[in-house]
């Protein structure tokens, strides 16, 4: 199990560190590598995304992000700020389907800003289209004419992108509660239009997957009414950004929410949040969302469930103690650092 591990920048270094301790506690046959993105990329290469990076993705089985981005790196042209290395990165790997699952731990209920008996059993995943759509599509550019400037995008997907997306959602959906809600905007934009009869083709191979079609702002609003309802949600790149920020919020913190991207080749893992400057070197991040994130690598890229599991009741476990870092002090009866919240955690998944 060969695993790249590019920390990035900010927190991101000191979760994916808690992360691989994790990690190395269940798996004795992991084999590290460590690369270069984002601004410390920048820093050492001059690139975002440099190229012995990408050489050591075509080494590895699967990679492990942390986060970029930092104020240092906002003021550089954007074709090297550290987001173009991490859309780059996504691009290259071509890891279209990014897996949100969005689950309420039970003694985190009270961090939600949302009442107990909305939030309380929700078990979402969202699978938002990572590689097409209005942030890739062509021509872009602002244009300026005479006095006046213009900016435009491309919102753009074609029948083979909507199908592959739809295809992972619906065989997770078929390993869930079978239920597959697809989001768009079919009432106004010609590419929810096909979004949707696209999602209608594929579902026929899933007759056991009862499928929904929701447009976009109705799915804003029952995300925040009724988030039960949900079991897959699907939709396009935009759309998915947006609303899986949203459903984060049901679970309480930033820090606690991991990702899974996955195409037809490796896997791409890394917390939601971003690298966090503000808190970044005071030992202070919450390292479950990185830690869940390990565990969807074990879970999707090396179907190890049954590890995955024993990380995620070990967090749950930690938790019920009431042992919180600062980001989500609500119930907490010990505040901890990044390290303690690891070795917490760590001292769990060895009991089992
Ligand atoms: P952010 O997620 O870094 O931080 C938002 C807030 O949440 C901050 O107050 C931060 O302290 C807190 N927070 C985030 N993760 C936390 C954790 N694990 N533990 C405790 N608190 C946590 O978002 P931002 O402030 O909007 O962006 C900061 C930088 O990160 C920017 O440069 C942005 O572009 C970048 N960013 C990167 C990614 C990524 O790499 N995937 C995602 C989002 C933002």
């Amino acid at each position: 199990m060969k695993i790249l591990v590019l920390p990035g920048d900010g927190i991101g270094k000191e979760v994916t560190a808690s992360a691989i301790e994790v990690l190395k506690t269940l798996v004795p046959d992991l084999e590290l590598d460590y690369g270069l993105i984002g601004g410390s990329a920048y820093d050492e290469t001059g690139s975002p995304l440099p190229k012995e990076t990408i050489e050591k993705i075509k080494k590895s089985d699967a990679v492990l992000l942390g986060a970029v981005g930092g104020n240092k790196w906002d003021k550089l042209d954007h074709t090297l700020r550290p987001e173009a290395g991490l859309l780059g990165l996504r691009s290259h790997m071509q890891v279209f389907a990014n897996l949100r699952p969005v689950k309420i731990f039970k003694s985190l209920i009270g961090s939600s800003t949302l009442k107990e008996d909305v939030i309380e059993g929700v078990d979402l995943m969202i699978v938002r289209e990572l590689t097409g759509g209005l942030y890739f599509g062509k021509p872009k550019g602002i244009e300026t004419k005479g006095a006046i400037k213009r900016g435009f995008n491309t919102l753009e997907y074609t029948t083979p992108e909507i199908e592959r997306v739809a295809k992972i959602a619906f065989d997770l959906a078929q390993k869930r509660n079978k239920k597959l809600c697809s989001v768009d905007k079919a009432n106004v934009l010609e590419s929810s239009r096909l979004w949707r009869e696209t999602v209608e083709e594929v579902a026929k191979a899933y007759p056991d997957v009862e499928l929904s079609h929701m447009y976009v702002d109705n799915c804003a609003m029952q995300l925040i009414r009724n988030p039960k309802q949900f079991d897959v949600i699907l939709t396009e790149n935009m759309f998915g950004d947006i609303l899986s920020d949203e459903a984060s919020m049901i679970t309480g913190s930033l820090g606690m929410l991991p990702s899974g991207s996955l195409g037809e080749g490796k896997g791409l893992y890394e917390p939601v949040h971003g690298s966090a400057p503000d808190i970044a070197g005071t030992g202070k991040a919450n390292p479950i969302g990185a830690i869940l994130s390990a565990a969807m690598m074990l879970k999707y890229s090396f179907n190890k469930a049954d590890e995955a599991a024993r990380i995620e009741q070990a967090v749950d476990k930690v938790l019920s103690r009431g042992i919180r870092t600062p980001d989500m002090t609500a119930g907490a009866k010990e505040v901890v650092g990044t390290e303690a919240m690891t070795k917490h955690i760590i001292d769990e998944v060895k009991k089992k």
